[in-house]
């Protein structure tokens, strides 16, 4: 219901902002500002040791512990960073409240610690035995003089106790927010042909300019998502690494679309530490630890300084090096476009009409990458780097001809494979398209025409 109330020009209008928006925020910049959030707090514990023997320790405990040491790591080995904790001491937040202070600090970077925990089984075993009475019961006679007889005996039996069996799984994995498939989700609300209900996790509205829970707070957080996926993919790759150095169970990356709603909040690559299974022994002891504790801060700092040097010297890149690109100006040859390298990634997109704009910008972080672009076999982009100023061609649909256009990486950019976003429009829909190609393979997009009936 509220759907179609919302207005459409506005959902362009957000979605053609977001889209600058998104594009200009690749553009590197320096990290200045890092929020590191203690996960829970409060009256909101978070999860909790509950296995035989545990430690009885609680997520919102473990958090605040870990993320202030993480807070006087970062400070101590990136001085000149301001580092700043969402919370400092055992206070509950709103949902939505963390994300809050990310935004209003402006934070390059977000850094949610949490503790994992899964359900427990059920264990029981025979603590010792009991005598108990029983019946047996018999008849004699028949008909009306049927007879019931109940006889007494006693049996031993045994006694159990119940207890809650630890996890065996253990480890530290990395969260991040789905985002591609946010991106769909947003080209289906553009397109209107999906009711875009996103779990807010219980999120409320909380004093803030700005509603992260309307529908078009809705659509403003999608886009954050997006806009940082491809740093906050980085940056927990890093992290995974430096855990997994440590020794430590690194269990990778992962991407979940629903439950991390403050990661999709935040205007900024934002990543989820799961440091340790609260529920299993081993992990209890560790995320409890001083020493686990320490190591666990010191890791994620390590990533955070490998993530950092990453992005500002993409930044101070000048100019460009186009490292396998030779400078004649002579054309891609397409034999060697089109048959020394298989098509790994194909996508199909069903236009309405036989014109259609295409805008090919690079997607994620601007790494000099070089393309070409063909459609029908005929070069229409030349080794044009890919940047946040799209590469604009018409293409005209021809039934009965393949309509393919074609992604030929020239070189890898520094950080491979050469992605580019295309915006297609084709007068009334608007397509988004990711493609990746590298030196050994092609990408592709296959236009379908569609009759409007
Ligand atoms: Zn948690």
């Amino acid at each position: 219901m509220l759907r179609n109330k919302v207005p459409f020009i506005f959902l362009f209008a957000a979605l053609h902002l977001l889209i600058i928006k998104e594009l200009s925020a690749q553009t590197p910049k320096l990290i200045k500002t890092i929020i590191v959030d203690a996960g829970h707090g409060g009256t909101d514990v978070g999860a909790t040791g509950q296995y035989e023997n545990s430690l009885r320790s609680k997520e919102k405990d473990v958090t605040l512990a870990i993320a202030l040491k993480l807070v006087d790591e970062l400070k101590k080995q990136l001085p000149g960073v301001k580092i700043v904790p969402t919370r400092t001491t055992d206070i509950y937040q709103k949902p939505g409240e963390k994300a809050k202070i990310a935004n209003e600090f402006h934070g390059d970077l977000f850094l949610c610690i949490h503790a994992d925990s899964g359900p427990l089984k059920q264990g029981k075993r025979q603590v010792g035995t009991r005598m108990v009475t029983r019946y047996k019961i018999t008849y004699t006679g028949k008909g009306r003089k049927k007879k019931k007889h109940k006889e007494a005996y006693e049996v031993e039996e045994p006694v159990y106790e119940y207890f809650k069996i630890p996890l065996t799984r253990s480890g530290t994995s990395v969260w991040i927010f789905a985002a591609h498939k946010t991106s769909d989700k947003l080209k289906a609300i553009m397109d209107g042909d999906e009711n875009f209900e996103i779990e807010a996790d219980g999120v409320d509205s909380i004093e803030s300019k700005f509603d992260f829970n309307s529908p078009q707070g809705r659509i403003i957080a999608n886009i954050y998502a997006s806009r940082y996926q491809f740093r906050s993919d980085r940056l927990a790759t890093l992290v995974n690494e430096e855990v997994e150095n440590t020794g430590r169970a690194a269990l990778g990356v992962n991407q979940r679309r629903v439950g991390i709603w403050v990661l999709q909040a935040t205007n900024m690559p934002a990543i989820l530490i799961e440091t340790g299974f609260i529920n299993n022994p081993e992990d209890e002891q560790y995320i409890n630890s001083d020493k686990g504790q320490q190591e666990l801060a010191e890791a994620i700092t390590k990533a955070v300084q490998r993530y950092k040097v990453q992005v500002e010297s993409i930044n101070n890149t000048a100019p460009p090096p186009q490292p396998t690109v030779s400078n004649d100006k002579k054309p891609a040859d397409p034999v060697q476009a089109f048959e020394t390298r298989p098509i790994r990634d194909i996508k199909t997109i069903q236009v309405k009409s036989n014109k259609i704009e295409v805008d090919i910008y690079d997607d994620g972080e601007i790494d000099n990458d070089i393309v070409s672009v063909y459609f029908n076999k005929k070069l229409l982009v030349d080794k044009k780097s890919l940047t946040t100023n799209p590469h604009s061609i018409t293409l005209t649909i021809e039934p009965g001809k393949a309509n393919e256009l074609l992604l030929f990486a020239e070189n890898l950019g520094t950080i491979s494979p050469n992605t580019a976003l295309m915006i297609i429009t084709d007068g009334k829909t608007r397509h988004e398209v990711r493609l990746s190609a590298d030196l050994k393979n092609n990408a592709l997009v296959k236009f379908e025409l569609k009759n409007n009936n």
